[in-house]
């Protein structure tokens, strides 16, 4: 039996190891298929505080592991929770991957996957010139000194824009509104730089073409006009938000109609007593990797005491 487990190896995941395993709780975390989460896709992270130059994101994140695993925390590798039996514990039933384990508390930190915008030619071509990670596959050969799109308004996408004009020879900008959601400074960056251009009150229709074995162009619509035009481009990266990795809770933990696990108002705890969530399973505000990182240490303490209490 257990006394905590931690499903997730993101911000918030190693931020819960390192305090649970400090109170020599001896926590398991199961850390899914990607170890580091979403954070490793990510480039250069300059607003994590303490990091006065930035830190790229991976090295982050293995160095939160070392520093969870230097306590005592254990890890299990790729282990990846098919189904939560939560109702009428605990104790817990998780079943993963690699086994089943049973445990007094649960940590949610599963962390959110790439939305996709489910055109034609995007599920096709996935692989083929559309990713979700300009960090993972923008220098590939296929995108070099070639027109690329980037689709979103965010962060992610002003990020990943800003990353592709090292390889491309221009990058379009394609969102739905005529005024970018990135916060300011990511957002001047990226409208500053003479490689990218932005293509304003625009959405793609579809990904050219479904049938073919590589992106060739992209058609878009003028959302204000209506008007259709076809965009060359040799890849399409795809950053329009993320949907939480909650799946597997659904009928176990309550969430809320987007898919987040619903936590107290203050605090981290969720509808079954003894589960916890953090990061960004659990906040659709603020998703920040310091905020998923306070999430963490908020749902080890709050296991902490929930066990303290004699659960
Ligand atoms: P986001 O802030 O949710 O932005 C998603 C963007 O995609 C929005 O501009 C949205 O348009 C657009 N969009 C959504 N669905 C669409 C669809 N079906 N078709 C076309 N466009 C669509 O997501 P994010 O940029 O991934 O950022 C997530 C969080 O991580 C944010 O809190 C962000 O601050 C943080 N983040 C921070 C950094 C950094 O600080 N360096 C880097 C990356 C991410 P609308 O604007 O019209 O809604």
């Amino acid at each position: 039996m257990e006394n905590v487990v931690i499903i997730g190896s993101g911000c918030a995941g190693w931020t819960a190891a390192i305090y649970t395993a400090r109170a020599n709780l001896n926590p398991l975390v199961l850390t899914g298929w990607q170890a580091g989460g979403l954070l490793t896709t990510t480039t250069v992270v300059e607003n994590f505080p303490g990091f006065a130059e930035g830190v790229d994101g991976t090295q982050l994140m293995v160095t939160m592991q070392r520093q969870a695993e230097r306590f005592g925390a254990r890890v299990s590798f790729q282990a990846t929770v098919e189904k939560a039996e939560l109702i009428g514990g605990p104790p817990f039933r998780l079943i993963h991957s690699t086994g089943i384990v049973e445990t007094r508390t649960v940590i949610i930190a599963v962390g959110a996957s790439h939305k996709h915008l489910g055109v034609p030619g995007e599920k096709e071509l996935e692989g083929k010139g559309v990713t979700y990670c300009a960090t993972c596959d923008g220098a590939l050969p296929v995108f070099r000194n070639k027109p690329l799109v980037v689709v979103g308004g965010g962060d992610s996408a002003c990020e990943e824009a800003l990353f592709l004009t090292r390889f491309a020879s221009e990058v379009f900008l394609v969102h739905r509104r005529d005024q970018l959601r990135a916060s300011r400074i990511m957002a001047e960056r990226a409208l500053a730089h003479s490689k990218i251009r932005p293509v304003w009150n625009s959405v793609i229709e579809e990904i050219h073409d479904p049938a073919g074995d590589s992106v060739s162009a992209v058609s878009l619509r003028d959302v204000k006009t209506n008007l259709r035009t076809l965009l060359p481009c040799a890849g399409v990266f795809v950053a329009v938000g993320h949907v939480p990795n909650t799946a597997i809770f659904a009928g176990q933990v309550d969430l809320d109609p987007a898919g987040y696990v619903r936590i107290a108002n203050s605090g981290t705890r969720t509808n079954i007593p003894g589960v916890f969530a953090a990061g960004d399973c659990a906040d659709s505000t603020y998703r920040q990797a310091i905020t998923a990182a306070a999430m963490g240490c908020m749902a080890a303490i709050d296991a902490e005491r929930f066990l303290a209490a004699g659960h």
